[in-house]
């Protein structure tokens, strides 16, 4: 099989930079990185002169890009269309994310991620399933009619994955003990999100089964003195990880600093939280029919409620930088940390024996190629 092989000003292996070196691949497997001079001649090596490049990024709540919604297009092609559109944007792997629906819609969600992983749909790593199954407190733009307490006999009926990633966002308090324990054994990664819950109710023996915090500080319980909320519960657990929205609309810079501060090293992740809006000409699409529209750069419902986000994850990682954390980190907050977080063992670094995965930037973030299981885009 050929070799491949990129360079660039330099090359972030998910640990440290290179300087003169080149990416090499091989299938859809790394090599390695080598000093340039020693690369076999015999290998054409594109050069990116002004270039970075990263592991590629990862992104684990994407519900919508390139004008397609995953909950209106539940299908592969429709997820297909969503990780050519996040491409643009530096994104190399996604979670597809459903928005709260109905279980029917969910089975077919689950169908769809199945099908997109079975004929190798580039881009896809599982399925995300935000909702049904939170707290109306905290419902943000999801719409409670759906919302409700999965029985075991309805979960039972569900198709679910065979492989990749399945990632549900749930409020604990709203989920009875019995189908969080269900939903761990199955293998599902558990986030708590649009949770109304007191430190209190997290407190008890199958808060061990989540894993993560979704969206840190947007719909959960604020930290406050006397109750130190969801938001206090996910800096305060260490083993946890939290995504955060760096579109400087959801999160403040101070806040975002503030949980870098005292989340440990790898526990803080970027999700870009985007909808169909992102690599679309058209300023609107509508939602559990509802029209969500572009406002100020801000996407919001009929209501005024913020409703995602209209970014890529290159202006996500750029933000972060201009916030003031170090490059590196930010990478990894893009990359390394959250294929950690999902358990996706060969991705996140460049590494021999690691997926053919990285994102190329221009010396301002922007994305200028994407290299995704030995392809470059
Ligand atoms: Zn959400």
């Amino acid at each position: 099989m050929e070799h491949y092989a990129i360079s660039a000003k330099r090359i972030f292996d998910g640990e440290r930079f290179h300087t003169h070196s080149s990416l090499v691949w091989q299938g859809e497997t790394i090599v390695g990185i080598f000093p340039t001079s020693t690369v076999d001649e015999k290998i054409i090596i594109q050069h990116y002169a002004e270039g970075i490049i990263t592991p590629g990024f990862i992104d684990i709540q994407v519900n919508g890009g390139g004008g397609v919604m995953f909950n209106e297009k539940t299908d592969v092609d429709g997820i297909d269309t969503i990780c050519k559109a996040h491409r643009k944007h530096g994104t190399a792997y996604l979670l597809p994310t459903l928005i709260s629906d109905t279980p029917r819609k969910i089975h077919e969600a689950l169908t769809a991620a199945q099908n997109a992983l079975d004929c190798n749909t580039l881009g896809i790593l599982g399925i995300h399933i935000e909702g049904p199954w939170i707290n109306p407190a905290k419902k943000g733009a999801h719409n409670e009619s759906l919302f409700f307490d999965p029985q075991i006999s309805m979960l039972e009926s569900l198709p679910w994955l065979k492989s990749g990633t399945t990632l549900i966002t749930l409020a604990p308090e709203k989920v009875n003990n019995e189908s969080i324990k269900w939903l761990s054994k199955k293998g599902a990664i558990l986030s708590c999100g649009h949770s109304n819950a007191t430190t209190q109710e997290l407190d008890n023996q199958y808060f061990n089964a989540i894993s993560g915090f979704t969206h840190l500080y947007n719909a959960m319980s604020p930290l406050e003195g006397r109750q130190a909320g969801v938001v206090g519960k996910a800096l305060m657990t260490d083993n946890a990880w939290c995504s955060i929205i760096t579109d400087n609309i959801h999160v403040s810079k101070e806040s975002a600093l503030l949980a870098h501060r005292v989340k440990p090293k790898g526990k803080l992740l970027i999700v870009t939280d985007a909808m169909a809006s992102v690599g679309s000409k058209s300023p609107s699409f509508t939602l559990n029919d509802e029209i969500i529209s572009v406002v100020d750069n801000k996407l919001v419902n009929t209501n005024g409620n913020l409703a995602g986000a209209h970014i890529g994850m290159d202006e996500s990682v750029a933000n972060v930088i201009k916030w003031g954390i170090d490059e590196a980190e930010a990478f990894k907050m893009a990359s390394t940390y959250p294929a950690i977080a999902i358990k996706q063992e060969r991705l996140g670094k460049l590494k021999e024996g690691f997926y053919a995965s990285a994102t190329i930037l221009d010396p301002n973030y922007e994305a200028q190629h994407v290299l995704v299981n030995g392809i470059l885009f």
